[in-house]
């Protein structure tokens, strides 16, 4: 049976959606392409709030990973960790011999730009990365005030940001903020099908890229740039789900994106007032993500049971991740969405639970 997903990743995709992956195939030198990439960059600019490149990549979110960190650092890296997702960067970094240090907090727990400030002053870095929503864990870290830190205090670092889980759910605004490189993956807060990751460059960025001599290839920023003034990629692109994406840019953009970070913001809070009713909230309530929440598992109930229970009514949501497996589970309120969506899946939960 068909299941309407609230979990983190892949979204729901609507069928319009779906359907626009199928035009036919055209040749990725032909003009048609350029044409498709020409009409779509404009549109992901808007959503970024920039006027730098934003390129498109056929990969997952993780390659972003690699392709950032490699290309961005010449002294050293600080990985801020708060869960499993902003934990893989240290493991990009050690699977490329990028030299890095870490600092954590607890599961459920955030950055303050204080936290950063003394973090950042113990060491010689010029890179920070940062996770502006940890998916594991439902935390959302002040991705503004922190690239506000960065910027004023420590200018030669470049700020990486991984905001997969965010990025078309919440607000970015690029280039006012001083972000350096930012990512996110297409099965996300954009509700497209997984394989594509979309990526804006600062001229920092591009600047440090360009001194890195072994940045790597398929990712290389100063290649994607090359081709991107022709509206092109150096590799083949992912044409089917550009299509999708383009089509999935006029949407957002004829909703506005005002109104949906609006819509992200009150579907969170339904999530969180029900959650608070019931249950608890598994993260700190300073850093409570617009797009996904965590919620403990206070009643001690079986998660796998309730999923199983949901999957009959034509929902899924997500277990808790890793060690929060049945602590926690999480319910994504990120991408295609609505209230009414968020309305019908707790009224579900409430009566397959009898809590209502
Ligand atoms: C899903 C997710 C990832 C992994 O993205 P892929 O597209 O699977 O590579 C990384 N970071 C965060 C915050 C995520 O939510």
């Amino acid at each position: 049976m068909y299941k309407k997903l609230f979990i983190p990743g892949p979204t729901h995709v609507r069928d319009e959606i779906l359907a626009a992956q199928t035009a036919p195939m055209i040749g990725h030198r032909a003009k048609d392409y350029s044409d498709l990439q020409a009409a779509v960059t404009p549109k992901l600019q808007k959503l970024l709030y920039t006027q730098q490149p934003v390129f498109i990549y056929a990969c997952s979110g993780t390659g972003l990973m690699e392709g950032s960190l490699r290309q961005a650092v010449l002294k050293r890296a600080l990985i801020t960790v708060c869960g499993a997702f902003s934990k893989r960067w240290l493991e990009v970094a050690q699977g490329n011999g990028v030299p890095a240090d870490s600092v954590e907090v607890e599961m459920g727990q955030g950055f303050t730009p204080e936290m950063i400030d003394a973090a950042l002053s113990k060491g010689d870095y010029d890179v920070l990365t940062l996770t502006f929503n940890e998916t594991s864990t439902g935390v959302m870290n002040p991705l503004q005030e922190i690239a506000a830190l960065v910027r004023e205090k420590y200018p030669d670092v470049l700020l990486l940001v991984d905001a997969v889980s965010a990025m078309a759910g919440a607000k970015i605004e690029f280039d006012a903020w001083g972000v350096d490189v930012v990512f996110a993956s297409s099965q996300k807060c954009f509700a497209l099908p997984p394989g594509l990751t979309i990526a804006a460059v600062s001229e920092r960025a591009f600047a440090r890229a360009r001194q890195v001599p072994h940045r790597g290839y398929y990712f290389d920023f100063i290649d994607m740039l090359k081709y991107y003034e022709r509206n092109q990629t150096p590799a083949t692109p992912a044409i089917s789900l550009i299509y999708a994406l383009n089509k999935q840019m006029d949407d957002i953009l004829a909703e506005g994106l005002d109104n949906r970070w609006a819509r992200h913001i009150e579907m969170a809070e339904i999530v969180r007032a029900w959650a608070r009713q019931h249950w608890a909230l598994f993260p700190d309530p300073r850093f409570l993500s617009n797009t996904v929440t965590t919620v403990t598992n206070t009643r001690g109930i079986s998660v796998g049971d309730l999923n199983k229970a949901l999957a009959e009514r034509g929902a899924m949501i997500s277990n808790g991740y890793g060690t929060l497996k049945e602590k926690t589970f999480r319910i994504a309120h990120m991408g295609d969405l609505t209230v009414a969506d968020i309305r019908w899946l707790l009224a579900q939960i409430d009566d397959i639970l009898g809590l209502a």
